[in-house]
């Protein structure tokens, strides 16, 4: 069989531990026996990064602005072990935010969904995605202790000295105060990332905040994706037949609840954080969940929601078998894969893509899987697999496919 050619390249972030493992298992067992990979390659591995003094990373992110599409392994972000355990120079930034700050993007979650590994919600048939705004509100927040009685006030001095105030309370005992802020730059990025997926991905926008009682603060993030969606997007989101809805926060949630799934859910900063752990654990599974950060400017990359699986690789390493689930991984290559060749009219990398995700759901609805699925799945028998086996199983099933 001929291999599929790649135009442009895919800029490739190999990572750390087990997910290392696995990213070279993938490569050598699913793409590069079908594909004429093409990619320019930057090794985010904790020792590269120090190494090059982190530089890496931010090359890659470069690249990322160059050609558009990246795919990611996790990676490592230290601490005060990891000092230790590498010999660090400094204990590095997470590559994850660093690329994001050089993208300014947002990160969108979505689960796969397959039949055996059933969501606890069980009208959801469809995935959600959430995309989180990542930036400020009680995140960047200042807060205060008040041991008594007193005057708060909120005050603002512009550039020329000039205070404007606002009473926040008067106190009569003791209490709390807290002072939050966004920027209209920051979320004007967030709701440009939200629209550009949402055409993308061929899904309707939902957003949703607390602007009834937040009549300045909240208001402002419906006005801004207001204002950019009547501006920039409206035509093409009418064009591509989907919408944008914006409602108020508590509705989101049951409407969320009652849906069927298949669109996308964008959150500010506290609720993105509290709902992407509600709706990723009722779909089941990190290791079934993959994540893309997209920038405003349509820049796309690929990754697994989840870490580096340190516990599966320290047993790698004493030489015991592993049950690692490289789903989430797998998905980050199709992903990227696939919107390369939605970019350079590569039809047959974007089909190839398709049935590589194919062949991991059949994998897993024949009942092959790793340990992880088999203890949450409905199937009363399935069959446990080493993580190379199950690569394997879904190789045999791929070429079944193509
Ligand atoms: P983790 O790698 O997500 O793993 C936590 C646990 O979840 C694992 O021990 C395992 O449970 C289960 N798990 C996660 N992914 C799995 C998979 N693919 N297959 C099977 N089980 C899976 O989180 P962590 O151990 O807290 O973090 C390890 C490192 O990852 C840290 O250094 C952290 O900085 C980094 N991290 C990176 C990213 C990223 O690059 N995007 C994100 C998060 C964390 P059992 O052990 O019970 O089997
Ligand atoms: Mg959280």
């Amino acid at each position: 069989m001929e291999k599929i050619k790649m135009t442009t390249p895919l800029v490739e972030m190999d990572g750390d531990e087990m997910t290392r493992i696995l990213w070279k298992m993938i490569k050598d067992e699913l793409l590069l026996p079908f594909i004429d990979l093409n990619t320019e390659y930057y090794d985010l591995g904790l020792e590269h990064r120090n190494a090059t003094d982190d530089k890496v990373t931010v090359e890659s992110a470069e690249a990322t602005k160059k050609y558009g599409v990246a795919v990611k392994c996790a990676t490592i972000t230290p601490n005060a072990a990891r000092m230790t355990e590498y010999n660090l120079k400094e204990m590095w930034k997470s590559p994850n935010g660093t690329i994001r700050a050089i993208l300014d993007g947002t990160v969108f979650r979505t689960p796969i969904i397959v039949k055996g590994i059933e969501p606890c919600v069980k009208n959801w048939k469809k995935p959600i995605t959430i995309a989180r705004h990542a930036y400020g509100d009680v995140y960047k927040a200042t807060e205060m202790k008040v041991a008594g009685a007193g005057k708060a006030e909120l005050v603002f001095t512009d550039e020329n000295g000039k205070e404007t105030r606002e009473l926040i309370h008067e106190f009569k005992g003791a209490g709390v105060i807290q002072g939050q802020h966004n920027l209209n730059n920051s979320i004007e990025s967030f709701a440009r990332s939200c629209f550009t997926y949402a055409l993308a991905s061929k899904q309707d926008l939902w957003f949703a905040t607390k602007d009834t009682i937040s009549k300045k603060y909240d208001h402002t993030f419906k006005d801004v994706f207001n204002e950019i969606f009547e501006a920039e997007y409206a035509d093409k989101f009418k064009e591509t037949g989907i919408e944008y809805f914006y409602t108020l926060i508590d509705d989101a949630v049951a409407r969320v609840m009652k849906s069927e799934g298949g669109y996308i859910w964008a959150c500010k900063n506290y609720d993105g954080d509290v709902m992407s752990d509600m709706v990723s654990s009722a779909f089941g599974s990190l290791a079934m969940m993959t994540s893309v950060l997209v920038s405003p400017d349509g820049y796309y990359e690929y990754e697994a929601a989840h870490g580096t699986v340190q516990r599966h690789y320290y047993k790698h390493l004493k030489g015991e078998e592993t049950s690692t689930n490289s789903v989430a991984t797998i998905f980050a290559w199709t992903g990227a894969l696939r919107k390369r060749g939605e970019l350079d009219g590569n039809t047959a990398l974007s089909e190839f893509a398709d049935k590589l995700e194919q062949a991991c759901i059949k994998t897993i609805e024949e009942g092959k899987m790793t340990k992880d699925l088999a203890l949450i799945t409905t199937n009363p028998n399935p069959a446990v697999l080493s993580s190379q086996d199950f690569i394997r199983a879904v190789r045999a099933t791929l070429q079944e496919m193509v």
